[in-house]
């Protein structure tokens, strides 16, 4: 137990939730709930005790040989899963994980169904968008969205919650606004042509999550702005 880093990561922590609200405030939306997934790649099972103590409810982890140790260490967690997923892993996946922010072919809500049926749960997930227009990055293409939500209509295992995105790795603050909006313009269309309720925007990381909380994110993934350790020479 690191009791310095647990309060480093407690006032973190603070300092984020006032800014939340004091972002809801300004848009007018003071009721919006805006979760926090703690990014806990960078770290390990200490850590992530250390996180817990500090008050954390929701991790997040991009690969599952990575988020192994801490996922089976912290059940008491909501963990959400945040990166690309091979057929392989799904199924530990659906075991340890709440929310998967990360779905973006039929193949895979399919597996995750099925392994979240078979062990008697229904899974959180989410749509990732590909937000950013850049071809390397995964998610689906805006306008491929409406077909695989009516697809997975017939997947018992999984609830549809909403749509993720990762924005472009810039600081000019209009493209990255510009970026967010897509998806909450792309998330309030759904809703409104296909009767569809889909509460959930999983948008903003360390260095634009005011921006996006600013366009209707209700989940933002920080990782080195909370959990990463500094500033211990004593
Ligand atoms: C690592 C990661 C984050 C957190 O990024 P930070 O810049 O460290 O806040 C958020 N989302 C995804 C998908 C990630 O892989």
């Amino acid at each position: 137990m690191d009791e310095r880093y647990q309060l480093q990561v407690r006032d973190r922590l603070k300092k984020v939730q006032l800014e939340i609200q004091q972002i809801l405030d300004k848009v007018g939306d003071p009721e919006r709930n805006v979760r926090i997934v703690a990014v806990t790649k960078y770290i390990g099972v200490d850590e992530v005790r250390d996180l817990v103590q500090a008050g954390i409810t929701d991790a997040g982890e991009n690969r599952w040989q990575v988020a192994r140790a801490k996922v089976e260490e912290f059940p008491q967690l909501q963990w959400h899963f945040i990166g690309p997923i091979q057929r392989n892993k799904a199924r530990p996946i659906a075991r340890h994980f709440d929310w998967i922010h990360s779905v973006d072919r039929w193949e895979l809500a399919e597996d995750l169904s099925k392994f979240a049926q078979e062990l008697g749960k229904r899974l959180n997930v989410l749509l990732q968008v590909n937000i950013s227009g850049e071809s390397q990055k995964s998610g689906l293409m805006p306008e491929e969205v409406a077909s695989l939500l009516k697809d997975c209509n017939e997947f018992r295992g999984i609830a549809i919650k909403g749509l993720m995105g990762i924005a472009t790795n810039t600081d000019n603050g209009e493209r990255l606004r510009q970026e967010f909006r897509l998806l909450r313009t792309l998330r309030d269309d759904l809703q409104n042509s296909a009767g569809l309720h889909l509460p959930e925007l999983s948008m903003g990381m360390s260095e634009d999550y005011p921006i996006a909380i600013e366009e209707g994110a209700t989940m933002i993934r920080i990782g080195r702005k909370l959990v990463l350790k500094e500033g211990l020479a004593l």
